[in-house]
């Protein structure tokens, strides 16, 4: 045992050498460090050896072998992406915490408070792996973004460490290899992918498909397998083809085939329904050169070569990947038909493709690399942001699954401009991208040279075209169609305000109409005559006061009669047979009123409403609405106390109705009186969980009022009257409880 006070001076002379088979691992990672870094002091990393060596003890892994195979392993997969010697040590000391007594002030002490903060974020995410189900993920993932923001090697460590469990899975019992290689495939590869690293991600993936679907995989396995022979054989010869035309037009360029990794096969075949023998590009071909003029020009190379197949040439060089991939992508029909892919990028791509964020670790000293890195993570501390507002595990853990999966699809214009648009948006949406005039004009579209419908829903990729036809009109259908808020709202507005123009030209006419079976001369009352009309019922101008006639709002003849007082106007001389005509029948579809509460005035559409604050009336109450000056209608409940004083001018009294709402709540304030004892707020708890009424506020104190009693001030959300019936009910055959009020 070493003496804890003796801790600080700790150091590899102090430990008795480890076993040889375990010493015997160490000099190999040594070496191979030393290998790329000659210049550097490995006594460090030696010192983390023999501390992680001395508390693993005889500890061992579920193979048998010594356990601190496990930790050399982790860090000797660090090396391959240059991870710097604090990392390196906490790859050989981050299961010391969890799996030893050892504290982690203990490895302050001895390693400092670098390595002891990134083992810290390890361990912690380790730890959590004891608890079960989606509340552990969560967790576990919450505490490893959080750390990640102070210390990007916390997930690098992480990220090595899975990959050796998931290299070592074997050694488990089926159902945990099925948990850790479902997490590895919903978390830790798209995660890799997110970073960059293509190497680990395709790894991961390979490894926990084997795990997942063995069945699948061993098939489909056996079947490249027997193909390989034929496959190897293409490869060579088009290999070679390619070196030989890039060296005749003089591109530098080393080039690298190889048979694409399993479950990005498994995945294609599954997706695109098809069978291997149809998979494009079984074959990879890589051609690394110098500079981004000779990767187009080796395409060029490429397409005069063989015929390319439309749809598969993508430029990740004009357009990097979110992740920052950059590469020509070009699928080709090679010799005897063998379809193949060519990935063409300079070295420093390649770099990035295959380490990510890692190609920027070794630069990190001395090079201000951070733009770069800051960028690739910017993603992960807008999730931890998004941490914080929540409180549910349960929540973050899918936002996390639904945010590491792109949400986005990149189309492009005919003339190769991007377009970025939300997952599932359509060529309507692509259109009002480009301009609200395409978006109203376009009758139909094609993508990729094809005619789609126009609810398709865009791919990656997707060469958009749309068709337009000039002065088409947007159809109401559309916005159950769109995705994008852009669209939306700009057929919204094309479609009220079409509404609208059709609404004052029958208002004008119906006026007019009825002005000359009074016998009244429109010329006499005059424009000004007719403002003053408008502003009297709360229009600013005329046009105002056209829409509200041809919205059948008032009839012609009220307005007439404002505008010639009956006594001298021909009104009273027009025989009752004339009567007004029915007003036009508005059309349909009630207005959303600002605050999204679906309310609508009787036989019409376009009115402002909002639900006043005094009473706040919820669906399914008896309503009246009250035509304000300038701020549209006010929605009272007809049993407002304000209702009754304010209403003198019955003029501005308007019938208002509920019209549908769909999933809207409203917020209700009530004050319930209780015995102060407990058990009586997990009841009424109860009763709204029961309700799936949502806890907007909840606040209790003792009830001053009322000695010994107490008061639960609270606001929750209700659907409707009914449903806040039900609940006060509840509460009140609650008990314990003596009183519910509503707060108005
Ligand atoms: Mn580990």
């Amino acid at each position: 045992m070493p003496k804890q006070s003796s801790a600080v001076q700790a150091t590899q002379t102090e430990y008795p050498p480890a076993p040889p088979a375990v010493e015997a691992l160490y000099r190999e990672l040594e070496s191979e460090i030393r290998r790329q870094r000659p210049e550097e002091d490995l006594d460090p990393l030696e010192k983390a050896f023999r501390f992680a060596a001395y508390h693993h003890g005889s500890q061992t892994r579920r193979s048998g072998e010594p356990y601190m195979a496990h930790p050399i392993e982790v860090a000797r997969i660090l090396t391959e992406i240059n991870m710097d010697m604090p990392g390196l040590q906490t790859a050989l000391l981050h299961d010391v915490v969890e799996d030893t007594g050892v504290k982690l002030e203990e490895i302050r002490k001895v390693f400092g408070d670098q390595v002891a903060l990134i083992v810290d974020g390890v361990t912690k995410l380790s730890k959590l792996e004891a608890y079960n189900a989606e509340e552990r993920q969560a967790e576990s993932y919450r505490k490893m973004l959080l750390a990640m923001t102070t210390d990007l090697r916390v997930i690098l460590v992480k990220l090595a460490d899975r990959l050796h469990n998931m290299r070592t899975l074997q050694n488990l019992p089926p159902e945990k290899q099925e948990r850790i290689a479902r997490e590895t495939l919903e978390i830790y590869a798209p995660i890799a992918h997110r970073l960059g690293m293509g190497k680990v991600r395709g790894e991961l993936e390979d490894l926990a498909f084997r795990f997942l679907e063995p069945e699948a995989s061993a098939d489909l396995m056996r079947e490249v397998e027997s193909r390989r022979h034929e496959i190897e054989a293409v490869l060579t010869q088009v290999q070679r083809t390619v070196e030989e035309k890039l060296k005749q037009e003089g591109i530098p360029a080393r080039v690298e085939g190889r048979v694409k990794r399993l479950y990005s096969i498994y995945q294609k075949m599954k997706r695109q329904k098809i069978g291997l023998d149809q998979i494009y590009d079984l074959l990879a071909l890589r051609i690394i050169t110098d500079s981004v003029l000779n990767c187009y020009a080796a395409l060029g190379v490429i397409h005069k070569e063989w015929t390319p197949i439309p749809g598969r040439i993508k430029d990740f060089i004009a357009i990097p990947r979110p992740n920052l991939y950059r590469s020509l992508h070009t699928s080709v029909i090679g010799p005897g038909g063998h379809a193949f892919e060519v990935q063409i990028r300079t070295e420093e791509m390649h770099r990035i493709a295959e380490e990510g964020i890692a190609a920027h670790w070794k630069y990190k000293e001395g090079h201000k690399g951070a733009g770069v890195d800051e960028q690739r993570i910017a993603w992960l501390r807008q999730l931890v942001e998004w941490q914080q507002e929540m409180r549910a595990p349960g929540d973050f853990l899918s936002t996390l699954k639904l945010d590491l999966y792109p949400e986005e699809v990149c189309c492009f214009t005919p003339r190769g401009k991007v377009i970025v648009l939300p997952k599932d948006a359509t060529p309507i949406d692509f259109a009002y991208a480009i301009h609200s005039d395409v978006g109203h004009a376009c009758v139909g579209a094609k993508v990729n040279g094809r005619i789609v419908p126009l609810r398709y829903a865009l791919r990656n990729g997707d060469v958009v075209e749309i068709l337009t036809q000039s002065g088409h009109m947007p159809s109401k259908d559309w916005l159950s169609i769109v995705k994008t808020s852009r669209a939306r709202n700009k057929i919204k507005h094309v479609i009220n305000a079409a509404e609208r123009a059709r609404a004052i030209e029958i208002g004008a006419k119906l006026l007019e109409k009825e002005a000359r079976r009074m016998g009244v001369s429109f010329g006499r009352a005059g424009k000004t005559e007719l403002e003053r009309v408008a502003a009297e019922y709360g229009y600013s101008k005329i046009e105002d006061l056209h829409a509200a006639l041809g919205y059948g709002r008032f009839s012609p003849r009220q307005i007439l009669q404002k505008l010639v007082p009956p006594a001298e106007g021909a009104a009273s001389h027009a025989p009752e047979a004339a009567r007004t005509p029915p007003a036009t029948p508005p059309a349909a579809a009630p207005a959303e009123s600002p605050e999204g509460v679906v309310l609508k005035v009787k036989g019409a559409d376009d009115v402002l409403l909002y639900r006043a604050k005094c009473c706040n009336p919820l669906p399914g109450e008896a309503i009246v609405g009250y035509i304000t000056r300038g701020k549209g209608v006010a929605v009272h409940s007809t049993n407002c106390t304000n209702v009754q004083s304010l209403m003198y001018d019955a003029e501005r009294r308007i019938e208002v109705e509920w019209a549908r709402s769909p999933g809207e709540t409203f917020a209700v304030r009530m004050l319930v009186h209780t015995d102060d004892r407990p058990g009586v707020l997990n009841q009424l708890t109860g009763i709204l969980a029961e309700e799936q009424s949502n806890i907007k506020n909840l606040e209790a104190g003792s009830d001053h009022a009322r000695g010994g009693l107490a008061v639960i001030d609270m606001t929750v959300e209700v659907k409707d009257k009914k449903q806040l019936e039900r609940i006060v009910s509840a509460m009140r055959r609650a008990s314990g409880v003596r009183d519910v009020q509503r707060v108005l």
